[in-house]
């Protein structure tokens, strides 16, 4: 249906038009529209909302609504602040239900029905402009969604990165072939990188063992001990055991495993290891920097001046955290971060792991849904 536009007075189509993100009100993007993320500055197609959404960049404020919130004599700052931090949360909860919906259907966004055993072998594809930033003129998701062939790939799930590239699953086993059939296609102005696809991880607690076995022995017992959970063409890797603070008998085991796995112990809920009955929860953990406690780098890459604290979010590193000198009060930098950047007033009296962390939430939901299938 047309819509009468009150600044140009011309009937605009749906699809010219866009909500606005504080009032809800549609209004004609051309003439009316701000779009609040700069990456944000094309009309939105189902798609593209969707993925806005999934991205977290699904900002656009129409231009009175804009206006209140950026002009320091209006009085409705305090207003918009709200209105923002509670559409955040809306947008946060319809993120889920989106998701919900999603794996009633069992079927991702493109509607393509994906296998599990797929996933066991499926590889990350990343692909990057060569002089990163600096080549704004190419765009790098139209050029690959041109040139190449997804059938011949068996890609999907195509995202766009931070600094203008892509990534997309692939199911081609062999990794010269991934790599020749792109370079074919794409020539040499673009950095290909390819990775396993990261698989899913379980933290398993309450093992009393005092003699210290080896990881490859809690393996082999993994196995043998629950052999109706795990195929023995299943991967299962121990990578980590700690032993509990006030009784180092006591031992917590991270695995990592394939889909089947982590879908069948985590339904379980408990396994059988030597004597004990185990706990088997979810353990999958977005990638956090150690030293300025930001999602999505590694220490060693980070470039961030300051060390933060993932507890109280000064500037020192965790392992020099001390409550005597540092307080006990608990600080979240990405929920600070987060605020500032959006103008939100988030809660950010907790530690940066905090289950209830909206960030965290985000990240770990964004993460599952990579790794696990119709999660
Ligand atoms: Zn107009
Ligand atoms: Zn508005
Ligand atoms: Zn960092
Ligand atoms: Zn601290
Ligand atoms: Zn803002
Ligand atoms: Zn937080």
């Amino acid at each position: 249906m047309a819509v009468k536009c009150k600044k140009c007075e011309k009937f605009y189509k749906n699809k010219e038009g866009a909500n606005c993100f504080i009032c809800g009100v549609n209004k004609h993007m051309e003439c009316d529209v701000m779009f609040h993320s700069s990456k944000a500055k094309h009309p939105f197609t189902c798609d593209m909302t969707l993925l806005a959404i999934q991205n977290n960049h699904l900002f656009f404020i129409c231009e009175s609504c804009q206006d209140a919130k950026t002009n320091p004599k209006s009085n409705s700052v305090e207003y918009v602040n709200n209105e923002l931090t509670q559409k955040l949360n809306e947008i946060l909860k319809k993120v889920l239900q989106l998701e919900e919906k999603i794996e009633e259907k069992g079927v991702n966004t493109k509607g393509e029905k994906i296998e599990s055993t797929q996933m066991s072998y499926a590889k990350v594809v990343k692909i990057d402009l060569k002089n990163g930033r600096s080549s704004k003129n190419i765009n790098a998701m139209e050029k690959v969604r041109n040139s190449i062939d997804p059938q011949k790939l068996q890609a999907s799930d195509m995202r766009s990165t931070p600094n203008g590239g892509v990534t997309f699953k692939c199911q081609v086993e062999k990794e010269q072939d991934i790599e020749a059939e792109i370079k074919k296609k794409l020539g040499s102005n673009f950095d290909v990188k390819i990775n396993e696809q990261r698989k899913p991880s379980l933290r398993i607690y309450g093992l009393y063992d005092d003699k210290n076995l080896s990881s490859q022995t809690l393996e082999d017992m993994i196995r043998t001990q629950n052999s109706s959970l795990i195929q023995k063409t299943n991967s299962l890797y121990v990578k980590k055991v700690t032993g509990r603070k006030n009784n180092t008998n006591v031992k917590t085991i991270w695995i990592d495993c394939d889909v089947d796995v982590y879908r069948n112990l985590t339904q379980a809920k408990a396994i059988n290891i030597g004597w004990s009955r185990c706990n088997v929860v979810d353990g999958i953990n977005p990638m956090r920097c150690y030293k300025c406690s930001r999602y999505a780098h590694k220490g060693s890459v980070c470039n961030k001046p300051e060390e933060c604290c993932p507890k109280c979010s000064k500037n020192h590193l965790l392992t020099n955290h001390n409550d005597e000198i540092h307080g006990e009060e608990k600080k979240c930098i990405n929920c600070l971060d987060a605020n500032e950047k959006f103008n939100l007033k988030m809660d950010t009296n907790h530690a940066v792991w905090d289950k209830t962390c909206k960030i965290y939430q985000l990240k770990h939901r964004k993460l599952m849904n990579s790794i696990i299938p119709e999660n």
